[in-house]
């Protein structure tokens, strides 16, 4: 899918409690890009995130996915939408501590009422590192292994894009650099969408396109 965000702002609060968290953003993103977004803590990564992902609205701006606006799908659409053609992977990698590895994973799938094709189940785990882990909890994990199971999880449902938001941000530089690798295969071999929200500079080099966002105003690096 194509994306393009046009003048998005996002404001938090009224009079003296206004904040501007994000100022007029814009951003083009074609199917298959590798894009990192790198700012400071209370920059606006997070605001910015959600609002491309669909998990909020903006208070001004718009945003097209293949042409549509989906900040005009009604609630209900916009999280099926988000549930098909979106995955994601956060920081603290958001598993259910009572299911397995593999009930996280295929999670998504109940949700929409489908069932798991087990053949690309089996190449993702294996891709990842993780077949010999799916019938485990995630405190029986490593926290390299839990966030691989959360990448299977984001991955599950074949979406078009992947949000990933501190992807590394709880691990060691050892196993944040497994993830990272694995990231980056993914997105080389799938041809995925792949967007990395960082503070980490070495992470944000890793991706082909690399933006900068400070006080809620977002700019492309190196640009042309
Ligand atoms: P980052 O992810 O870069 O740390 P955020 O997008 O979380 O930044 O926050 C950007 C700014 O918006 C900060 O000043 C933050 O305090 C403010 N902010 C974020 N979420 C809310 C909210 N729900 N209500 C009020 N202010 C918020
Ligand atoms: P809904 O609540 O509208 O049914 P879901 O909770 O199913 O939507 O969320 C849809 C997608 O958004 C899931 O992939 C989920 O992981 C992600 N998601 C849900 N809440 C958040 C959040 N607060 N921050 C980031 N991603 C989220």
């Amino acid at each position: 899918m194509n994306i393009e965000a046009k003048e998005l702002t996002k404001i938090y609060g009224t009079g003296e409690g206004r904040v501007a968290a994000l100022d007029r953003a814009g951003l083009e993103i074609s199917q298959g890009e590798f894009l990192s977004i790198i700012g400071p803590s209370g920059s606006g990564k997070s605001t910015l995130l959600h609002l491309l992902s669909g998990l909020d609205r903006p208070t001004s701006g718009s945003l097209t996915y293949d042409g549509r606006n989906i900040y005009e799908l009604r609630d209900k659409e916009l999280s099926a939408f988000r549930r098909q053609r979106i995955g994601f992977i956060f920081q603290q990698f958001n598993l259910l501590p009572v299911l397995t590895a593999r009930e996280n994973i295929v999670m998504p799938l109940l949700l929409n009422k489908k069932q798991p094709d087990e053949g690309y189940l089996d190449q993702l785990t294996k891709l990842l590192g993780i077949r010999e882990r799916l019938s485990h909890l995630p405190h029986e994990l490593s926290g390299g292994q839990q966030q691989r199971t959360a990448i299977a999880r984001a991955l599950i449902a074949k979406p078009d894009v992947i949000f990933a938001d501190e992807p590394t941000g709880n691990l060691d530089s050892r196993s944040g650099g497994e993830v990272m690798d694995l990231l980056k295969n993914i997105w080389r071999s799938m041809g995925k969408t792949l967007v990395i929200i960082t503070h980490d500079k070495r992470i944000a080099q890793m991706a082909e396109r690399q933006f900068m966002i400070v006080d809620g105003v977002l700019s492309e690096v190196n640009a042309e």
